[in-house]
């Protein structure tokens, strides 16, 4: 039996009936693995030996919970104890943390088996899955195509079926933006619903942990041992009701959604007709779908390039060559040493989020920049929440359409930052957004669609996904051979 095709809680009932054993998911897992890496790169880290001693255990104790058993992945900015954390960057190519992300904990305690650390864009940042100091991340339905960003790996891994789920990071859409591009589902919860403790920083205002899975349903699985208030991490809010399982109830009955219509001349004819498609059934499922605007769409972007650059810039400091990473061994006084060991240690697109953060903070220019897209945020999360209590729910793009080609953005980062128009806001916001499959482009490439919802509504959004996937099959297509023409 492909233990491949089954979604993570089909495999994780599979186990718990005994028709599977964790041994014999790993090795599968492993077997794709193997043949995957070989023309692609999407684990940074593999730990085969690892996870077959962690099935061995399980299959004298399994947790009784739903996703016991079931290999999963992590992006590679989740912190584990004994195993490197590189961020993908040559900064922390020989970095292991002394402790465990929160994350990891709770995966490690549901009865997760880790299967290895996923690549991605160096830090964070980036669109493409090409930033990684460890190779790019091809997409596995066309390999002349970026698997999108920053979490491409973890993406790209789900969709080729080397994992059955994977745990990665959304600062602007780098759950969500690689989970459209490769044809699965990823959502990036509630800020403060997920513990950031041991998820290296990039902009700790907007980073957010997240799944990317194959379902809504999976998601909510994951999310459900994600979850909670954690005193490691002061950001964080105690969650309370039932579980996001319990809240899919299959039913959008007086569920009311705005599709924001003049997003829809941003686009591709395709991602276009997904989004209306997707509301036709989200309509036959018995919700309320009215055309409505969303007003500051573009500044959202600018202000969200200003805010992320200004706190990464602050949060990688600390990468100085003396406390972490890379280090010049050339360097005869102090100054040489960080300006030697950060040029050395960090990737083009790196060093420009750093410079351009550091400028727009500079004393001379807050008030220009920082203190303006401050104040742009604030306006943005008003019209938003405002727009939030006409509907419970706004279906959007994730993206101006199919991934792109390997190189397409070449050298003009800024084309790149603008194709995030659809993600940042809800970063910006705060708010939980759920991106998973419609109907594929013309040529099979896959294409997303968004559902937004208020904060501490995450059941919601994830309901909505899974009432359209209850009905559609787009979310169960594989990039085997063939099914791109
Ligand atoms: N593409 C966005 C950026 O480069 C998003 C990154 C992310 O969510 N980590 O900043």
């Amino acid at each position: 039996m492909d233990l491949t095709a089954l979604t993570a809680l089909e495999l994780g009932q599979a186990i718990r009936r005994g028709e599977v054993s964790p041994t014999e998911a790993v090795r599968q897992a492993m077997e794709r693995i193997r043949r995957e890496q070989s023309d692609n790169h999407t684990y940074i880290t593999v730990t085969e030996e690892l996870a077959l001693e962690q099935a061995k255990r399980l299959e004298q104790h399994l947790p009784d919970r739903p996703l016991a058993g079931v290999p999963a992945g992590l992006k590679d900015n989740l912190c584990t104890a004994h195993l490197p954390t590189t961020c993908a960057s040559r900064m922390l190519a020989e970095f292991v943390s002394p402790y465990d992300a929160t994350v990891v904990e709770r995966f490690a305690a549901s009865g997760g088996i880790l299967l290895g650390k996923h690549n991605m864009d160096e830090f964070a940042m980036g669109s493409t899955g090409e930033t990684s100091w460890f190779g790019t991340v091809k997409n596995p339905w066309d390999k002349t195509r970026t698997a999108g960003g920053s979490s491409a790996g973890s993406a790209a891994s789900v969709a080729s079926g080397t994992c059955w789920y994977a745990l990665a990071s959304d600062t602007g859409g780098s759950i969500r933006q690689p989970a459209a591009h490769c044809g699965v589902t990823g959502m990036k919860p509630t800020y403060g619903t997920v513990s950031r403790y041991g998820l290296i920083a990039h902009a700790s205002s907007l980073d957010q942990i997240g799944p990317i899975a194959r379902t809504a349903e999976d998601c909510a699985a994951v999310l459900d041992v994600l979850r909670g208030q954690d005193p490691k991490d002061g950001t964080t809010v105690p969650v309370t009701g039932p579980s996001l399982l319990e809240q899919l109830t299959g039913t959008l009955d007086g569920v009311r959604i705005g599709l924001p219509v003049e997003l829809l001349d941003k686009v591709e004819e395709g991602v276009r007709r997904g989004v209306l498609e997707t509301a036709e059934v989200l309509k036959a499922r018995g919700a309320v779908v009215e055309k409505c605007t969303l007003p500051l769409v573009q500044e959202t972007v600018a202000a969200y390039y200003i805010l992320s650059s200004a706190q990464a810039s602050s949060n990688l400091a600390r990468y100085d060559g003396v406390k972490y990473g890379w280090r010049d061994q050339t360097a005869t006084n102090a100054n040489q040493l960080y300006a030697r060991s950060r040029s050395q240690g960090f990737g083009a697109e790196v060093r420009r989020r750093i410079l351009m953060g550091t400028f727009v903070l500079s004393a001379g220019h807050y008030d220009a920049w920082y203190r303006r897209a401050l104040e742009t945020q604030e306006q943005v999360k008003q019209v938003w929440n405002e727009l939030l209590q006409r509907y419970d729910l706004l279906l959007t793009p994730v993206t101006p359409g199919a991934a792109p080609k390997l190189g397409h953005y070449g050298d003009n980062p800024l084309a790149m930052y603008l194709d995030d128009v659809f993600t940042v806001g809800v970063n910006l916001t705060g708010l939980p957004a759920i991106a998973f499959p419609c109907a594929p482009d013309a040529e099979g490439h896959p294409l997303g669609v968004q559902l937004i919802g208020r904060a501490m509504e995450d059941g919601v959004v994830l309901n909505g996904a899974h009432c359209v996937q209850q009905e559609t099959a787009y979310h169960l297509r594989r990039p085997e051979k063939g099914e791109v023409k």
